[in-house]
């Protein structure tokens, strides 16, 4: 046996708080803006950003807290969040970020799971803490993100953030982890059962960080303002504290206030270039643009992902306001980016239409995350954009099981998403559905995103969500649930006639019916079960448009 030859390299691991020296370092002037839950605007730079970061972690180890163990938040895209980013992974602890907008149940299985021994919070959420706290005994202490003349009345006693940090010095060198090490921690929506845990390692975060700002990812640099719109408590924000420290670009982060008018003024106050977020948000800005008549005078970028980006969105934004849309496509249990939207050369010259084909699928992968769709019998189907499959990936930032599980969710070293996708020549990913969200009508699949996308493209539609209903001949078939603009009118037998040319006729709905407002889960998602659940008894109509 020959013995391999090693490089001769120094073996630097990959720590997550090397991003925050490195900003502190080499872009140390660079702006951190955040709008307080206080109600003011906070300025401070990396440089102070790292300071604080290190007087974090010397007060957690002086609370005894040990590497390994987690530190929860409950918190908004804020500065004091930030610094919990690299504060509490920095000396070795994990940083579990909770989604404040699930159930209090859920919060505190959320809590326990994990063995969280100290959970921070901004003080909105301090009626939450008095119900949560008593449901999980083993956390020792509650610490409010403010200083104590913020703090609010609560039954749970609490410990001030501030004070914590004012009682250090900031002379901390950060130490040398093992880069295999946890550091931090996020749980799936759980849309059913109950959330499970991805615990990312210091490796996967640090390499996702890079992938993520590649020119054809986010394509951050130390040009852009970044306004991070996707809250912190959801999979890291898809990245964006982390790459914004990688690249030295500037962070401007809005807090609790997420309304349109809210976000165009920060965004035009702080010149954004870049921001990111789910549909749901941007629906929310655009409307509050056409209706107003603003503009945006600096937004260059924006990536829509989280659900599926609707076409009639994207064109709004590239057409009317000369904002580019990045369609991204990515899941917790990836830490969370998978796939972007980025043309190459030779796409890029194709007629508008087929390049906005091409932009309105979840794109190609970053390097590093493989995928593959594969069917019923498991083997691999082809990439030619016809082919619909279960989609498996792999990569350095894909889990291999989940907190605290035995069971190893892989499937021959792939991770099943649950989605359902096709795959092109071009190496396009194109979800059609969740595995248990997609139609089946007649042995054949109907994607009820394609279906919706189709609805939402309509002037009087704001939202719609394609739905199986039970019927006797053809198994399932589509019904649409629509939510009209207001002010705005449509008939079921409108939008039905919408359809004619747009999409194969069997994949027309049955039938439409109009509501006040539909089910989201915590994270902004349509939750089909539960509208599955509303319409499990309606009634199809006897005649089918198309499914003859
Ligand atoms: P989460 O783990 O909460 O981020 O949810 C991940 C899931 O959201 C994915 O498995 C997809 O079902 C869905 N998703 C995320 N991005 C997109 C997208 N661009 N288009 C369609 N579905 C998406």
């Amino acid at each position: 046996m020959t013995t391999p030859l090693l490089g001769q390299m120094m073996d630097v691991p990959l720590n997550v708080s090397s991003l925050v020296r490195h900003a502190a370092r080499y872009a140390g002037d660079t702006e951190i803006v955040s709008r307080r839950v206080e109600g003011d605007i906070h300025r401070y730079t990396y440089r102070d950003c790292e300071k604080r970061a290190k007087q974090l972690a010397q007060a957690l180890i002086r609370l005894g807290v040990s590497p390994g163990e987690r530190i929860g938040t409950l918190a908004w895209n804020g500065y004091r969040h930030l610094e919990a980013y690299y504060g509490v992974t920095g000396f070795g602890a994990v940083c579990h970020t909770i989604n404040p907008r699930l159930f209090p149940e859920q919060i505190a299985f959320i809590i326990n799971h994990a063995d969280d021994s100290y959970v921070l919070f901004d003080t909105t959420f301090a009626a939450l803490v008095d119900v949560v706290a008593p449901q999980c005994p083993k956390v020792k202490g509650w610490i409010a993100l403010a200083d104590e003349a913020h703090i609010p009345a609560l039954a749970t006693p609490v410990l001030s953030y501030e004070t914590l940090l004012a009682a250090e010095d900031g002379d901390f060198e950060w130490p040398v982890l093992d880069e295999r090490c946890a550091s931090n921690l996020c749980y799936t929506s759980g849309t059913t059962g109950n959330p499970k845990g991805a615990l990312y390692s210091h490796r996967s975060s640090v390499l996702h960080a890079y992938g993520a700002s590649l020119p054809d990812a986010l394509g951050l640099s130390a040009r852009d303002a970044v306004l991070p719109v996707v809250p912190m408590f959801h999979v890291n924000a898809w990245g964006i504290p982390h790459a914004v420290a990688l690249t030295g670009a500037k962070l401007v982060l809005p807090g609790k206030d997420l309304d349109g008018k809210s976000l165009h003024d920060l965004m035009e106050t702080e010149r954004v270039t870049f921001s990111a977020g789910v549909p749901t948000v941007w629906m929310c800005l655009l409307q509050y643009v056409r209706e107003t008549g603003k503009r945006f005078s600096t937004l260059e970028r924006t990536v829509i992902g989280g659900s599926a980006c609707p076409p009639a969105m994207l064109r709004e934004f590239e057409d009317v306001y000369g904002v580019r849309v990045i369609h991204a496509w990515g899941m917790t249990e990836m830490s969370p980016l998978g796939t972007l939207v980025r043309l190459n050369w030779e796409q890029s010259q194709r007629p508008l239409e087929e390049r906005r084909q091409l932009m309105e699928k979840q794109g190609a992968v970053i390097c590093g995350v493989d995928m593959k769709i594969v069917g019923a019998d498991g083997q691999e189907l082809p990439r030619d954009g016809v082919a619909f499959g279960d989609l498996h990936v792999r990569g350095p930032w894909v889990i291999d099981r989940y907190f605290r599980s035995e069971a190893s969710p892989l499937v021959d070293g792939w991770f099943p998403t649950g989605d359902v996708a096709t795959i092109d020549r071009d190496g396009f990913l194109h979800i059609t559905d969740r595995s248990k969200d997609v139609i089946k009508s007649g042995g054949e699949w109907i994607s009820s995103i394609d279906v919706e996308n189709v609805a939402i493209a309509h002037p009087a539609v704001a939202e719609a969500a394609c739905i199986a209903c039970a019927h006797p001949k053809w198994t399932e078939r589509p019904l649409l649930v629509v939510v009209k603009r207001e002010g705005e009118n449509v008939t079921r037998e409108a939008l039905l006639a919408f359809y004619e040319g747009k999409v194969a006729k069997w994949w027309i709905p049955d039938d439409v019916v109009f509501v006040e407002q539909l089910p989201h889960t915590a994270t902004g998602k349509l939750q089909k079960l539960k509208l599955r659940e509303m319409f499990r008894d309606h009634v199809l109509p006897a005649e089918i448009a198309g499914a003859a």
